[in-house]
This record gives structure tokens, sequence and C-alpha cells, in this order.
């Protein structure tokens, strides 16, 4: 790779190693590092829509996913176990597949070339850049030491509380906004009582909620996630005291109790609190925030993995495009994501009642919405709710096909 312009991948997320893989492809030169020990291979449960699954198609990585999405049709369930004819993730409008984190992270992690240099433990401690390149000093964190290595580009896919965001454009607390829910995801070994193998489940009770995200061939994945007015007490206790007080005091019943044990014994438990990022320009001379760190869309969007494979697919070919233009690619790239992505975090606050209702009558609407939709003026109306049309343009359709196939910004001007 002598010779080949250096870009340093900060994350090794699906942003980062997708981003490393594609950049390679591009001719890059790129080294990655991952401020943990070791891959994170584990995870829960996404979504991934049409606009992701076109995006993971071109950098090669579809071929190495498959849909997991169970057949069994979802239950709506009470605490005292009464269940009811309900939904399951894989029945959203653009019928998304259901698949893991760490099926993406393998997936991407699959097309990535052994002469990629990876290095863990190692975190950047500073970003200076000049018209030239960025010189970024890197700590390995299991020796202490530094070393300060020049980059023609740094892709800062460092995840929501973003190091690079921090360095190179500035403190959390002007970019992170908090939407006043926790969450709790984790693995449930075998299948939760009450359920068929296989069968998804949701409990739902005003600002809070219990999914369980079943698949055909893997263990559930359960998320767990309520409303609060105070985030930072939710992290002033340990996550099992946090969630056990906000799903109490009521017994929890056989299903949700199980749950709630078995989160305290999770391999891996993520518990955090949905936080949107809202960077107003992802770029900054030759530093590129990328996938969570620069618009962190929530769970609530499910569009995380999407669009950052969507992301990286753009960049990718827009740097092979118009090699010796890094200014006017990162401006087209944007530009292009942009309406897409704003639109995924305009509407997460609304697409969060998918996940946690506020009150007894969304609940109910909830639970008539599968028996308007046998007939046609109810498929019409539940459309409408579900906003269909929308979900097809922003979602389902290959978004980044359409960016690539229209004319480069200076010839749309003209024109
Ligand atoms: C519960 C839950 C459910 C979700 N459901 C969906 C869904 O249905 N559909 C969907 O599309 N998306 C979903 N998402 C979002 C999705 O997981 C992410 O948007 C996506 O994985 C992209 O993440 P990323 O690579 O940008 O960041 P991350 O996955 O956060 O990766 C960042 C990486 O950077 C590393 N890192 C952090 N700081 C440093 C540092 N200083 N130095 C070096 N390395 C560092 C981290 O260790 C990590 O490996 C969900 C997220 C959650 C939490």
């Amino acid at each position: 790779m002598s010779g080949n312009q250096r870009v340093l991948v900060v994350g090794m997320g699906v942003a980062g190693i997708a981003a490393a893989a594609r950049l390679r492809r591009a001719g890059w030169a790129p080294v990655i590092v991952e401020r943990a020990a070791e891959r994170r291979t584990g995870g829960y449960f996404v979504a991934l829509f049409g606009a992701g699954h076109a995006a993971a198609e071109r950098l090669g990585i579809l071929e190495h996913l498959h849909d997991r999405a169970s057949v069994l049709p979802g239950v709506d369930m009470d605490r005292d176990g009464t269940t009811r004819p309900g939904m399951s993730y894989a029945d959203m409008p653009g019928k998304p597949w259901l698949v893991l984190r760490g099926d993406v992270e393998q997936a991407a992690f699959a097309t990535l070339p052994d002469d990629v240099e990876v290095r863990y433990s190692t975190t950047p401690t500073a970003i200076e850049q000049d018209a030239g390149g960025v010189d970024v000093t890197l700590l390995d964190t299991g020796t202490g030491e530094t070393v300060t290595e020049r980059f023609d580009l740094v892709v800062g896919a460092d995840g929501l509380r973003s190091t690079v965001r921090e360095l190179a454009f500035g403190k959390h607390e002007r970019y992170l906004r908090r939407l006043g829910y926790m969450v709790a995801a984790f693995g449930f070994r075998g299948t939760p009582p009450g359920l068929a193998p296989g069968q998804a489940a949701t409990l739902l009770e005003p600002d809070r909620s219990m999914w369980v995200f079943a698949f055909a061939d893997h263990d559930p994945t359960i998320l767990l996630s309520y409303r609060t007015d105070d985030v930072d007490a939710e992290f002033g206790r340990t996550p099992v005291e946090s969630v056990r007080a906000a799903f109490g005091p009521q017994p929890a019943g056989s299903t949700l109790g199980a749950v709630l044990d078995e989160m305290e014994n999770a391999d891996a438990l993520l518990f955090d609190s949905a936080e949107q990022a809202h960077v107003e320009s992802w770029h900054r001379g030759r530093v590129v925030l990328l996938g969570d760190a620069a618009w962190c869309v929530t769970l609530f969007a499910g569009m995380g993995v999407s669009s950052a494979l969507m992301a990286v697919d753009l960049l990718g070919t827009l740097l092979e495009r118009r090699p010796g233009d890094l200014e006017g690619v990162l401006t087209e790239w944007e530009d292009g994501l942009r309406p897409y992505i704003g639109h995924y975090q305009e509407n997460a606050p609304g697409d969060r009642r998918i996940f946690v209702v506020d009150n007894r009558a969304q609940i109910m609407l909830r639970r008539v919405i599968p028996k308007l939709g046998r007939t046609r003026l109810g498929k019409r109306l539940t459309d409408r709710i579900m906003r269909v049309d929308d979900v097809v343009k922003y979602k389902t359709a290959d978004v980044v096909g359409e960016i690539m196939g229209r004319p480069p910004r200076e010839e749309r001007r003209v024109a």
C-alpha cells in the first residue's frame, strides 16, 4: 500500500469496519484504531431496511448476511400472561431484514482485507490539521505509550460519544440531545416463558415496554425501554437497579419476570439513554465523522446500521470518482445524505412510539391496527398512521443508488 493516501479510521463498529474496507478498495491505505482490547462481536437486534440492504450489497457485506426473521406471528402480552395478536418488527412497512448487530459486524469484517492494520486498545488524544494533512496523537492504553502520526484523512466512526468529534469539533454537550428514554438491550438464552421458540412479543404499558425480538435461527434479544425525566439519575444507580425500578412496583409476571432475571446474568448488557447527535457539518477539513458519531438517529429510527452503510457506500464511490478533490467529495457526500438522515432524525421521536407508547389510547390504537388493515379503507388509514409512503421513499428505496445516479453538483448547477 506504499504511496497510497493514509486514512485513520477511529472506531471498529459497523461504520468503522465498513469504511476501512471500502476506502481500501478505493485505493487508500487505512489504519484502524479501536479503544476496546478486541473486536466487539456481540449484539442486540438490528433491522436492515432496503436502503441499507442495497448499500450492503454494493459493499460486499450482504453476501455474508441472512435475514433471521421468524415466520411465527408475534403476540402482544400483559404481565398476567394474557396474549393477543401483536406485531414483530419484521411486520414493519418496508419489511426490513432482522439481524443481530454482531452479524453485520462480522459480515463487514469479512470484507476487510488482511493488509489493513488494526490497533486495539488505542485511542486518539490530539488531532491537529493543516492544509496538507492531519497529525494525530495515538495513545496505546495497554502500554501507556503515545505516538504522533500524519494522515491524509481521519474518519471518526467512534460512536455516539465520539472522541474524534470532541477533539476536532467540540464538546459533547454541544452536539448530543437526550430524548428522555432509557434502553436496556441483551440476549435471552432459550425462550422466555409464555412464548414459543421464534415467537416475538411486545408488552406495552404507558412510558415503558418490553420487546422480545425473535429469530428463526438464534435465541431472542430483548429491548426494555422506559421514559425518564432524569437521565443522570438513571446512570447514578446500577443498570439493573434502574431498570427494575422503572418496571416496578407491580409484580412482573412470568415473562417479564424471567426477562428481568435474565438481564442480571446477561453476558453483554447494553444500558444507555437514547440520544441523538446533531452536528452542523459532518466534516472539517480532513476530518470526517460517520455513523453514530456524526448523526446518531437512535434505535427508534431503526436506521443506524443502514445509514452507516449508506454513508460508507457513497463516500467510497465519490472518492473514486473525484480523486484529489477531498473537500468537493465531502461536501457532495454530505449534501446527498443530509435530507435522508435529517428525516430519520426528525422522525425518531415519533417513531419512538413504535417502541414505547405514551398512554392507554395509543395501546388501544395499536390493538386495532391489525384489524383495521383487513379492509381497503382501513388499510389506507393504517398506511397513513404508519407513514408507509415516507418509509418507502426514505428507508426502503435504494437511496444511495439514487444519489449516485445524479449528475455531480457542478453539472446540476449548470443545468
Ligand atoms: C439497542 C439498540 C438497537 C438498535 N437497533 C437498530 C436497528 O434496528 N436498526 C439499525 O439500523 N440500527 C440500530 N441501532 C443502531 C446501530 O447499532 C448503530 O447505529 C450502528 O451499529 C452504527 O454504529 P457505529 O459503528 O457508528 O458506532 P458504534 O457501534 O458505537 O461503534 C463505535 C466503535 O468505536 C469505538 N470507540 C469509541 N470511542 C473510541 C475511541 N476514543 N478510540 C477508539 N475507538 C473508540 C467503540 O469501542 C466501538 O467499537 C441500534 C442501537 C442500539 C443501541
